[in-house]
């Protein structure tokens, strides 16, 4: 039997959807029954469990699962033994202390002798006990806005995006408390044939990422103006230049990142840069 690797995934949640897309946007391919348990890809030796995202530390970190894509935030609440390998740019959020929005809060010793309710205990325990601060988490599963509203507690730690839940339940954010996103963990010390096939994924991974943040720039510049528009462009080494038909003009072509574009944009115009074309890349391989 070849070796193959298993990477644990949410089953069903904030982070499935993306989780998979992305390991389609590295080429491998699978079929993905919502009510299936495991999946094989069919163009790479790779397995995806589909688990609580609770469960992946813990089977990542026994090395069920040789690779997992959760939240920081549940890799530093969970805290078993496993390697982060790679953020992964999405499922941004923070965690932040929040109290009624009528508090005179004061700053973080307002919580000496408070009750935090939370779903992340670990993490919000610890943040206090670093900073000196007397405090007790109250567990709770979910809903945890409402708990002050209820006398469980007078604050709460909570995944905030946009803030407007907080806002809806009457609270205001007043600490972060950690900054998360989605990444990539593994197993220490994998086995040489999963490092290997790890080594691959990330190489894909790197690719894939490096593309999502880079356009492919065309342009069309008279001859003269080449070497000021190709010093606005900071392209992978240079812009390939190419004549146009038309005598004294010449194409430009080029790789620059989104936001550099925007940055650049009235400078090449103002150069005389005209018909403009950014699109997409899928991969990029530097
Ligand atoms: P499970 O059933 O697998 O235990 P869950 O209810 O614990 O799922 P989700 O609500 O699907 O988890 O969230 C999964 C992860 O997505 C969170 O741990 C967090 O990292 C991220 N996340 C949660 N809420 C948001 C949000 N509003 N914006 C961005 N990311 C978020
Ligand atoms: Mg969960």
């Amino acid at each position: 039997m070849t070796e193959t690797i298993k990477i644990a995934v949410q089953k069903s949640g904030r982070l499935s959807e993306k989780s998979l897309q992305l390991l389609k946007d590295c080429g491998i391919k699978f079929s993905n029954g919502t009510r299936k348990l495991t999946s094989k890809a069919k163009n790479f030796p790779l397995e995806i469990l589909f688990l609580r995202d609770d469960d992946i530390p813990q089977y990542v970190a026994s090395g069920v699962a040789h690779l997992g894509i959760l939240g920081l935030n549940e890799v530093e609440e969970k805290d078993q033994k496993v390697d982060v390998v790679k953020q992964l740019g999405f499922a941004g959020c923070r965690l932040s202390l929040a109290v009624q929005k009528d508090t005179a809060y004061t700053g973080l010793e307002w919580f000496n002798g408070k009750r935090v309710a939370t779903s992340y205990p670990n993490i919000v325990e610890k943040f206090f006990a670093d900073k000196n601060i007397n405090a007790t988490t109250e567990e709770i599963g979910g809903s945890v806005e409402i708990a002050p509203g209820i006398g469980l507690a007078e604050g709460i730690c909570d995944i905030v995006s946009t803030g407007s839940t907080l806002i809806m339940n009457g609270l205001k954010e007043v600490e972060t408390v950690m900054n998360s996103e989605a990444v990539l963990i593994a197993t220490p010390n994998l086995e040489a044939a999963q490092s290997d096939l790890l080594q691959k994924i990330l190489f894909r991974l790197e690719a894939v990422q490096n593309a999502q943040k880079s356009k492919y720039i065309l342009l069309n510049a008279p001859n003269e103006k080449i070497e000021e528009i190709s010093a606005l462009l900071p392209g992978m080494k240079s812009p390939t230049v190419l004549p146009l038909a038309v005598e004294g003009w010449s194409s430009l072509h080029s790789v620059i990142s989104e936001e550099d574009f925007w940055n650049v944009i009235d400078q090449l115009k103002e150069a005389g840069a005209e018909g403009i074309l950014v699109s997409d890349i899928q991969k990029l391989i530097a």
